[in-house]
């Protein structure tokens, strides 16, 4: 049977390549204005990480993680025997989780450091019900701002998310920007309680999964995809008339920041977002545009609580992830493409085979000389190469002929104006760095 790609997954090849190539640098440089830098973690960690991390009650731990299994713990499951918990391993399903444990394992933000920022870009895997803009490996961009108790350090990652969006295109008029509390171990609890009762209430019109949640994590069930349990919820309590004074302070303070910045959001008090991390500010960025029944396309919030679970010291934290596929697919149904694109400057073609050793050696000068160069390496005709350099999309083609090199030159031609000049071979490099760069 011929093999494929495993389900949920996609190639990124030319365009969607360079797009995300392009993408994790925008971010980088324009995250960098704020203060971030890189952080990169293991594409697997202990399943401890996420189950302690995100939360075992919620969908991307308890239905949709990749275990990892190497051949010797699969032979002792296969035995019937146990594996040491830290043998049992899983793909990443989200950053954060790693990053706390990476700060905590490392001591990265010790209690009077000041404010410390990382970004990344990684590919992430959960295993969800493949359907357009939802994969099991997809790509994420992502900002962790921690030991910022303060409501402008919300602001602050909230205006950064909606300043990278726009500069890669996205038009601002296109996004919704939603905000919410999910309060903190003051407030929640009661809440949590609340949306239990509600639940039990009304367990005749929602789903199984819904009732099930109600004992296991009643927030959870804001999240349900079912329509109908999403009308039902529509009148539940609101976790904002709930709040406890300090988180409430916190809340008004985040939007007064926003307010004074000129930044546009809708109060969403049943946005609660699907991991179990977060305290007190929560945020999303939707769009309607072609997403399929997919919106959001990057969110975040506070998770207060999250490094001192992981064995830390109380260390505040927050931070967003922004989907790649999702917003490729934005830019393609209202965006403006901005990324660039890698292209071949020059192609050299052998005239024939007692010249193709000499090509090679040209070649392999620009190249060292940091043109991009494209040659031949099938034997093909002069006639192919010329139809292959045209495709190449390079701008120039040097003929290297057996008469001209005689005389220690090659042909130098413009692919769009069939202009040609003889170039000595000392000049090689001078002058196609000349057409290349000094033109016009
Ligand atoms: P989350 O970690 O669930 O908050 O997701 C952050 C962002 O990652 C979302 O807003 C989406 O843009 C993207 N995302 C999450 N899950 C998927 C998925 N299965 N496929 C593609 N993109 C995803």
């Amino acid at each position: 049977m011929a093999l494929r790609a495993p389900k949920g997954t996609t190639d990124l090849i030319g365009r969607d390549g360079e797009a995300w190539h392009f993408m994790q640098q925008a971010a980088i440089s324009c995250f960098a204005k704020y203060g971030y830098k890189i952080i990169e973690t293991p594409t697997f960690e202990q399943l401890d990480v996420f189950v302690r991390g995100i939360g075992e009650a919620t969908d991307v731990v308890g239905k949709e993680m990749f275990l990892v299994n190497s051949t010797s713990s699969l032979n002792k499951l296969v035995a019937g025997e146990k594996l040491k918990s830290e043998d049992v391993l899983a793909l990443r399903p989200e950053m954060t989780a790693g990053v706390a444990r990476a700060i905590v394992e490392g001591n990265l933000v010790p209690p009077d450091a000041t404010t410390t920022k990382f970004v990344y870009a990684a590919p992430m895997y959960r295993h969800e019900r493949p359907q357009k803009g939802r994969l099991r490996e997809f790509h994420q961009i992502g900002a962790e701002c921690i030991g910022a108790p303060e409501p402008s350090a919300d602001a602050e990652v909230i205006i950064m998310l909606i300043q990278f969006f726009e500069s890669i295109g996205i038009p601002k008029d296109k996004m919704r920007l939603l905000v919410n509390s999910m309060g903190d171990d003051n407030c929640r609890p009661a809440y949590r309680q609340s949306i239990r009762e509600f639940i039990l209430d009304h367990a005749g019109a929602l789903c199984p999964d819904c009732v099930r949640r109600a004992d296991t994590n009643p927030l959870r069930a804001f999240d349900c995809k079912n329509a109908d349990c999403q009308q039902v919820l529509s009148s539940a309590p609101k976790i904002t008339d709930m709040l406890c004074l300090e988180c409430k302070e916190h809340y008004q303070s985040v939007k007064a920041f926003l307010d004074a910045s000129k930044v546009e959001y809708i109060e969403e008090p049943r946005l609660v977002r699907g991991l179990d991390y977060y305290t007190r500010t929560v945020f999303e960025v939707q769009v309607s545009e072609g997403l399929g029944s997919q919106s959001a396309i990057g969110g975040g919030g506070r998770y207060d609580k999250l490094i001192q679970e992981f064995g830390g010291k109380p260390t505040p934290g927050l931070g967003f992830a922004i989907g790649f596929e999702r917003i490729l697919m934005v830019i393609d149904a209202v965006g403006t493409y901005k990324f660039g694109t890698y292209g071949i400057d020059v192609y050299v073609a052998a005239v024939d085979d007692s010249t193709r050793a000499q090509s090679f050696a040209i070649a392999r000068e620009l190249r060292d000389a940091g043109v991009a160069v494209e040659l031949d390496h099938q034997n093909r005709s002069l006639k192919s190469q010329f139809k292959h350099a045209d495709k190449s999309g390079a701008a120039h083609i040097i003929i290297v002929g057996p008469d001209e090199l005689n005389q220690g030159v090659v042909k130098l031609r413009s692919l769009a104006t069939r202009e040609e000049e003889l170039v000595k071979l000392n000049d090689i490099v001078a002058s196609a760095k000349d057409r290349l760069f000094n033109s016009e």
